[in-house]
């Protein structure tokens, strides 16, 4: 069972959390459960570590001190969590990611889980004790706390519930898996299925209801995987959440199954660059070397002859340093300007049907141009289209795509 931010926001809510968990332990099964931090927590230590660290000296933020200052907050609900189911009368307690443990690469700020040796978890939960794991944290060969990267206690959930073999419900504030974003569209509907390539493709297009590695793990693992509301207090109709399976197990075939937005994106455009072979090398090898992920990217011919544009997307927190790097490269790369635009949204449209279905592009184009929505830069894989746009317009296009592909009658 994982619990997220808003589900273990205050002592109310943690004290419910303990009573679904006690509801659990009373069918028989053996439970662990991973915590996120108190909602709000993990964004006011990174805005700490922002003032006192390496993002405050223009260095990348990802140094083993980041790791240590933001991991703190699953330590404070894991403890919080196993004393409340104490005071219940159960038998809890509470470990770090180093206690377990969950061992980590040394990418800190962005590591990913090498291995979980289960005897430590298997031996408590054999003897009856319910564990409750910090999420988000694991601890690298050095010995360092190393974190998940941002929403990664679902994916600590995933690895906890691999290694010890079981399945892995994510309890959120909402209560599975929509349509869209039912924040923005209340006419989002819960999905009772959605496939592990869609909901990958969905958790990495913005829709941060999962971790995408985390979706990722439990269609490698085949570790059965349901998001389900943390709202409701045992025995209430808890509603069936959502199941994240296979495509076959899914009979009802739908076109598109979700629209997802990130705003969390930023635009690169260099224009005047030389026509000649080894320019994109250049730049992105670059923007690699400097582990700059790019997303999207539009190269176009300019008017004069020999020269060409390029386009391309980066995460925001790594926009200006991205135009740092190519400028500081400027002369060996030869583009005559560069420009960064922060104003920008991808919104994307997601569904296993389009590997069949012809006109899926031509409805998602469609909609936006009847909304007067321009669209600056167009990507698409077997599964999903995306578009980027003016940020001001993401809830209009997310809306009318949803519309357009009438979601709302799923
Ligand atoms: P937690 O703190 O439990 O990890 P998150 O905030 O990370 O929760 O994820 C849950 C949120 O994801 C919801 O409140 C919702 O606004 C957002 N969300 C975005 N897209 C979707 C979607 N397609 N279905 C459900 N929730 C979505
Ligand atoms: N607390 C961490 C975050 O906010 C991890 C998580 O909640 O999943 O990113
Ligand atoms: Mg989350």
């Amino acid at each position: 069972m994982k619990f997220g931010g808003t589900s273990v926001a205050d002592l109310e809510r943690i004290r419910r959390v303990g009573r679904l968990v006690a509801a659990e332990v009373a069918t028989g099964k053996q439970v662990a459960v991973v915590v996120s931090a108190m909602s709000g927590k993990t964004n006011e230590l990174v805005a700490w570590t922002d003032g006192a660290g390496a993002a405050a000296q223009g260095l990348p933020p990802s140094d083993d001190e980041y790791d240590v200052v933001v991991a703190s907050g699953e330590q404070v609900t894991a403890g919080l969590l196993a004393m409340t189911l104490r005071n219940m009368g159960l038998n809890a307690r509470s470990w770090m990611g180093w206690q377990v443990p969950i061992i980590t690469d040394d990418a800190h700020g962005r590591a990913r889980i090498d291995e979980i040796p289960p005897e430590n978890l298997a031996r408590a939960m054999d003897n009856g004790e319910i564990a409750v794991i910090a999420g988000f944290q694991g601890v690298d060969r050095q010995g360092r706390i190393a974190t998940l990267g941002r929403g990664g206690s679902d994916t600590s959930a995933v690895a906890i519930a691999a290694a010890v073999g079981g399945a892995c419900d994510i309890y959120t504030d909402v209560d599975g898996v929509y349509t869209t974003d039912p924040r923005i569209e209340s006419k989002a509907r819960k999905l009772a299925r959605i496939s592990y390539e869609e909901m990958l493709e969905m958790a990495s297009l913005g829709a941060k209801v999962l971790q995408t590695r985390s979706v990722e793990l439990a269609m490698s693992q085949h570790v059965p995987l349901r998001v389900l509301s943390s709202f409701v207090e045992p025995g209430e109709a808890p509603g069936q959440g959502t199941i994240v399976c296979d495509e076959e197990e899914i009979v009802e075939k739908r076109i598109v199954s979700g629209v997802a937005y990130s705003r969390d994106e930023a635009k690169v455009s260099l224009f005047g660059l030389p026509d000649t072979p080894g320019v994109s090398s250049k730049i992105f090898g670059r923007l690699a070397d400097a582990n700059v992920n790019v997303d999207m990217i539009v190269q176009s011919h300019a008017r004069s002859e020999g020269a060409a544009n390029m386009e391309f997307t980066v995460g925001k927190r790594d926009a200006a340093r991205a135009v740092e790097i190519v400028r500081q490269a400027q002369k060996d790369i030869g583009f005559e300007d560069v420009q960064l635009n922060e104003d920008v949204a991808k919104v994307s449209v997601i569904g296993v049907g389009m590997r069949s279905h012809a006109g899926v592009a031509k409805t998602m184009f469609t909609a936006l141009a009847e909304k007067g929505v321009n669209i600056q830069v167009i990507s698409t894989s077997e599964i999903k289209i995306s578009v980027l746009i003016d940020a001001a317009y993401t809830e209009l296009a997310v809306r009318a795509l949803h519309a357009a592909y009438e979601l709302d009658k799923v």
